[in-house]
């Protein structure tokens, strides 16, 4: 029998727990270390080797116990995983699925852009939304995708190329008065940067958005996202991160989707704003607004009142700037509204559509 602190189980936890990780660093061999650290007790020592491996085995009555507890885990990939990048053609300020079906797996990573995403399951699905940001440059960026199965051991590696599209940005000229162009100093961008950026990733690994979005006002689209602005037909030094709405000020704004508040405030750039957090990596933010009616922590349903709209910030009159951030990145909105056809990630895909079989990987066991 096994008791809740059994130090053995403990141990075994957090060898379990360091195979995850290693899942998330990409794939690694037998008995590589990756990285070491002097405190034996803690999580983030990520040291695989053999004779650790060997003590899950001992021959106390208690190891016996635990490693057949480790054999009902599940070792290895009931059948070969599909793994699927919708939609197919990825352009600049996209925002892009990867879906894996993979029974029997216990974990997976994605590399891309030089980040590590853990994916996230739902049944025997993972998948992870990734966007770029309007001005990634054109062309090939690789991106691997690891597998572990139930036990922690990694068994299969992908990787493909995703060929970023040229979305062919138009250039918008707008013209500033002094008090809005003051607003382009980088102090000011500075400033709304550091107040807004720790939220901008948002903090729920669980999905709470189960299909696109709805609009958050009522009113004329009046400059979409990736445009290159000029001010006062100046070179374009920047690219319009959000989608405009005309509004009067006052016009309700309502929740486009499921969420939790992040933060609510306000910047000198951006003016009076909020960011809600829809789980797996998707932000929404809300700016210039006159007000807000929501706080941090306040879950928030479609359709649900959170402010109205203003001319806070850099504003040239009344409107709504509504950005979607991707885990981190701001991205085209477009995408995720309802006329979009952006994949669900608990849709099915076609099997004929999935990568190439993927690299199986010599486990240590
Ligand atoms: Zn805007």
């Amino acid at each position: 029998m096994t008791l809740p602190h059994d130090p053995h189980r403990q141990a075994a936890l957090r060898r379990f727990s360091r195979r995850k990780l290693l899942g998330a660093l990409g794939v690694a061999g037998a008995g590589v270390v990756l990285a070491a650290c002097g405190d034996g007790t803690n999580e983030g020592v990520v040291s695989v080797d053999p004779a650790d491996q060997a003590n899950a085995t001992d021959a106390t009555e208690t190891g016996v116990e635990q490693a057949q507890a480790q054999a009902e885990l599940s070792v290895g990939l009931e059948t070969e995983p599909l793994i699927w990048v919708e939609p197919r053609e990825v352009l600049q300020g996209s925002s892009f699925l990867i879906a894996i079906d993979a029974p029997g797996a216990g974990f997976a990573s994605v590399a891309f852009a030089g980040e590590v995403l853990s994916m996230r399951q739902e049944e025997s699905r993972f998948f992870a939304v990734l966007g770029l940001d309007a001005l990634t440059p054109v062309g090939p960026i690789p991106l691997i995708i690891s597998v572990a199965d139930g036990a922690g051991n990694p068994v299969v590696s992908r990787e493909t190329l995703i060929d970023v599209q040229d979305s062919e940005w138009q250039t918008e000229v707008v013209e500033l008065d002094d008090d809005n162009r003051a607003l382009l100093d980088p102090n000011v961008i500075r400033e709304d940067e550091e107040t807004r950026g720790p939220f901008l990733r948002g903090q729920s690994a669980e999905r709470f958005w189960t299909e696109l979005f709805d609009l958050p006002v009522e009113g004329v689209i009046t400059s979409g996202y990736g445009l290159l602005r000029s001010y006062n037909f100046r070179p374009p030094t920047e690219y319009h991160g959000g989608m405009d709405f005309a509004g009067a000020s006052g016009d309700t704004i309502v929740a486009p989707a499921p969420g939790r508040v992040l933060w609510g405030g306000q910047t000198l750039r951006r003016g009076v704003g909020l960011l809600i957090d829809h789980g797996a990596g998707i932000v929404s933010g809300y700016y210039h607004m006159s007000d807000f009616a929501v706080q941090p922590g306040d879950f928030v349903q479609p359709g649900q009142f959170i402010g109205r709209v203003g001319a806070t910030g850099l504003s040239t009159g009344p409107h709504l700037h509504w950005e979607i951030v991707v885990h981190g990145v701001t991205v085209n909105p477009v995408q995720w509204i309802r006329v979009s056809d952006f994949p669900d990630p608990a849709q099915d895909f076609e099997p004929i559509n999935a990568l190439p079989t993927p690299i199986r990987v010599q486990t240590q066991s």
